[in-house]
């Protein structure tokens, strides 16, 4: 029998106590849906991914799956933060324990904000040609220290269906402002057309114009703010005050890169996630400066694993079981945390904290874990 344990230390060097760890909230948690109404049609996919059948009233304008967010809409009603199972928003129960859920590492760099927005993204119809400010023109303009590079890992697709990324050709300011004008078809010729399969990943840096076509089914990871000129924006029903972030339309322009976006430079922020063996990244590198998205694929021989992080975690093929605390000790030398298995299938969302410590997975399956900077 294990000799009885010692007294506990004077509460200034408590360590976290057994009923806290066991807080299901800190443990792998399954992310209810988090589907705020927005002004393009689409959602159908987000539902049957994640093994749920539509609702007989829905509004087919639930395109977007916000997960694990502490990001606000900019308009439209201004929800998207998420709400965990027990009713508490996220950035409470952040709050309550930052270095347990975020790593004391990140905590030092970036305060208590996981610095990530992950969404699913079901395009039921082509999106406005829109930009994001990136972390410059946001902090000099906008008061904010995010801009909002992001990424597309794309889990599914219609045949044929595309993306548009950059303008072809260098658009000077006058003809740029005169297209945005005009608010037709030009906008969107302007941009190089890319087809996407499932497999495809890509990386949209702050300021280069995009639009998600119709069909298109994407896990998204961004910067977490809600910041987009919305360069299309009539055809929309979109307000002015809206489309621009309530800058002045040549201010808003600013912030857009005119391009030209090449053959080379698309290359370079093109990967394929699904050739990724074992563990690996799903986008390029350029984008570990906002965020991660690691790939762990285990097969029947070989499992693989990860370190701890706060994550989350989206299954996207096959099935299997998830080990957080292999690590035994825990991730914190005053925490115990035992190793926790979840049972992970295609469409199942985990948020995982970093003090579940490292994982495991094992089975014939793929998950991503979006991940914040380093
Ligand atoms: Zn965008």
């Amino acid at each position: 029998m294990t000799p009885s344990p010692p007294p506990p230390p004077p509460k200034e060097h408590q360590p976290v106590s057994e009923t806290t760890v066991s807080d299901p909230t800190r443990l792998p948690s399954h992310l209810p849906l988090n589907t705020p109404h927005r002004f393009y049609c689409g959602g159908q996919r987000i539902l049957a991914f994640r093994g749920l059948d539509v609702p007989p009233d829905f509004d087919d304008h639930r395109p977007e799956d916000w997960l694990a967010s502490t990001t606000r809409l900019f308009a439209e009603g201004g929800d998207g933060v998420t709400v965990l199972d027990d009713g508490t928003r996220l950035p409470d129960a952040l709050a309550t324990d930052p270095d347990h859920w975020l790593g004391p590492d990140h905590v030092a760099a970036h305060g208590v904000e996981p610095g990530l927005l992950t969404k699913l993204l079901d395009a039921g119809e082509r999106l406005p040609v829109h930009s994001h400010p990136d972390r410059a023109f946001a902090a000099a303009h906008l008061d904010c220290d995010h801009g909002k590079t992001e990424a597309w890992i794309v889990l599914d697709a219609e045949p044929s269906a595309c993306v548009w990324l950059g303008f072809r050709e260098e658009l000077p300011p006058d003809e740029l402002a005169t297209l945005v004008e005009a608010q037709d078809e030009r906008l969107l010729a302007a941009l190089n057309r890319i087809e996407v399969a499932p497999g495809d990943a890509l990386l949209v840096p702050g300021g280069q114009p995009h639009a998600i076509g119709e069909g298109v089914f994407v896990l998204e990871l961004q910067e977490p703010t809600d910041l987009s000129v919305m360069l299309e924006h009539r055809r929309f029903g979109l307000e002015e005050a809206h489309a621009f972030l309530g800058l002045t339309v040549p201010r808003a322009l600013e912030s857009v890169d005119r391009g030209p976006l090449t053959a080379e430079g698309l290359a370079a922020l093109r990967r394929r996630w699904t050739d990724v063996t074992g563990v690996g990244h799903a986008l390029p590198e350029e984008a570990a400066a906002f965020f991660r998205a690691e790939v762990l694929r285990a097969t029947s021989d070989a499992p693989a694993t990860g370190g701890a992080a706060f994550a989350v975690v989206v299954a996207v093929a096959g099935n299997g079981v998830l080990t957080t605390g292999t690590d035994a000790t825990g991730t914190d030398a005053t925490e115990t945390v035992s190793p926790r298995t979840t049972e992970v299938a295609r469409g199942d969302v985990l948020l995982v904290p970093y003090g579940a410590g490292d994982v495991r997975l094992e089975g014939d399956v793929t998950v991503i874990r979006c991940m914040p900077p380093v």
